[in-house]
């Protein structure tokens, strides 16, 4: 079955398309250079922008698949959390597709589009499992039991990892997205240079936290630490800082599978620290860590048993995948 996927949640126009599981096509258009004069996503300029380019999107993602519109078989969509505007342009149009077609719908939660993401190359990979999802807004751990299943083991309590790295390398006079930036100038950086402190490692739970590491990089940079410096070592502790957190939960649940997504998934030293922890750690194959519309398909094809859900399925800018 081929399955279409669009995400429109924030400033990145995402659609994809998955046969069978496997990813066929993923056309992402982004909007940072419209939104980079402003410091920030402007809501009204993001759906505007999806509205423009959606249709061509589509076109483009169907002739990568080598398919036409009459070929799909179920029309997925993200339905929430996002901006509310930009949401409601994607999920509109879905709707409308599926209602031209005569084919089914489904609604995706956004969080569980990044989570499937890191299966796009692992069909074989069931529950039981952990599951890391670190973006631009949400850093979450969660314990998958089942499918569908998702218990909320602990999240941050205040800026998201993603968000770490956008503001750092802010301060750092680096391009946004900040975290590809980092990273890029944390291979000239000396990782123990500069002394950033691992947060919460003391805790018994699985929170995260990340706002001291930014006020820290602020103090860091007043100091005269080099930028290299900075970004390497800063890199170190939201690394180990991430890996403490999962390897303790890997041994309390006694889980042995870890799914990484969501935009920091594309972080190479992330990747490489957690590969040496002795877990079996999944992460997105490359384009598939930040938003798109193939991981929606993904998500909509996993969970799919023969019926769609109601056109009435409504946007909404907040709604939680599971509560803790
Ligand atoms: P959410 O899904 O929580 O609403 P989002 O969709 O905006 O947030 P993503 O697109 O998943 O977030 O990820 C974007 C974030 O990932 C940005 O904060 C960006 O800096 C970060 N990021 C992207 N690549 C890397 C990388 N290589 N290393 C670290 N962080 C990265
Ligand atoms: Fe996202």
């Amino acid at each position: 079955m081929w399955v279409i996927g669009i995400d429109t949640s924030c400033d990145d126009t995402g659609v994809g398309i998955v046969r069978d599981g496997k990813v066929v096509a993923n056309r992402v258009a982004s909007q940072t250079l419209l939104h980079q004069k402003f410091g920030g996503v402007v809501p009204e300029l993001a759906s505007r922008e999806h509205t423009q380019v959606i249709d061509g999107l589509v076109e483009r993602a169907l002739s990568d698949a080598g398919i036409r519109l009459s070929d799909l078989g179920l029309i997925a969509a993200t339905r929430g959390p996002g901006l509310i505007g930009a949401l409601l342009v994607g999920l509109s149009y879905a709707k409308g597709l599926a209602l031209a077609l005569g084919k089914p719908f489904v609604g995706v939660h956004h969080l569980e589009g990044h989570l499937y993401a890191a299966l796009a190359d692992h069909p074989e990979v069931e529950p039981p499992f952990l599951a890391l999802l670190a973006s631009g807004g949400h850093t979450h751990l969660f314990q998958v039991p089942a499918w569908g299943h998702y218990e909320l083991l602990g999240a941050t309590r205040d800026d998201a990892a993603g968000e770490a790295f956008d503001k750092v390398a802010r301060m750092l006079g680096l391009g946004y997205p900040g975290g590809p930036e980092i990273e890029k100038l944390a291979r000239e950086g000396d990782p123990k240079a500069v002394p950033f402190s691992v947060p919460l490692y003391d805790q018994v739970g699985y929170e995260f936290s990340f706002s001291g590491l930014k006020t820290a990089a602020q103090r860091f940079v007043e100091k005269g630490y080099t930028k290299p410096d900075i970004a390497a070592s800063f890199q170190r502790a939201v690394v180990d800082h991430l890996a403490n957190v999962v390897i303790r939960a890997a041994r309390d649940t006694g889980l042995s599978t870890l799914l990484v997504s969501g935009g920091v998934a594309a972080n190479r030293a992330l990747q490489e620290r957690l590969a040496e922890a002795g877990l079996r750690v999944l992460f997105p194959p490359p384009g598939l860590s930040t938003d798109n519309g193939a991981m929606i398909a993904l998500a909509a094809w996993r969970r799919w048993r023969g019926e769609g859900d109601s056109l009435a399925v409504p946007a909404a800018a907040y709604v939680p995948l599971a509560q803790g």
